[in-house]
């Protein structure tokens, strides 16, 4: 989608910090980090929200929910907190399907 800042970052018009990519996903870190380790993992197709996963658009979730397992594996975490907010009021603020992958610090519930 040409408006939207997570497709201009899959396609290389803003930059960002890169952990990770393939043809399905992308990996980078939170330009506001909100523990030591916070990554994004995103996928290449422009899925607004959780709220709208399909039969037809999911298996991108479960390949990130991989990639996820990996990655944390390969940076040393073994305990981390992934997150979706879906919704203006749960806390979306960039409309296109992001997972948040938290570590390094002590988290607390529920979350605010
Ligand atoms: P959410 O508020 O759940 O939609 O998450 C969006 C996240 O994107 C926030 O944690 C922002 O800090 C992060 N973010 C916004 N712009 C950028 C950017 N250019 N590079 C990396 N992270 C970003």
């Amino acid at each position: 989608m040409s408006d939207c800042l997570f497709c201009k970052i899959i396609a290389g018009e803003i930059p960002s910090n890169k952990a990770y990519e393939d043809g399905q996903c992308l990996a980078f870190y939170d330009i506001d980090p909100q523990a030591p380790t916070h990554l994004l993992v995103i996928p290449k197709e422009h899925i607004p929200s959780c709220g709208v996963v399909t039969p037809e658009n999911s298996a991108v979730v479960a390949h990130i929910f991989e990639v996820i397992s990996r990655l944390t594996a390969q940076l040393g975490i073994s305990q981390f907190r992934v997150v979706s907010n879906c919704g203006e009021a749960a806390g979306q603020s960039v409309p296109h399907l992001h997972f948040h992958v938290l570590a390094g610090r002590d988290m607390t519930w529920p979350p605010g």
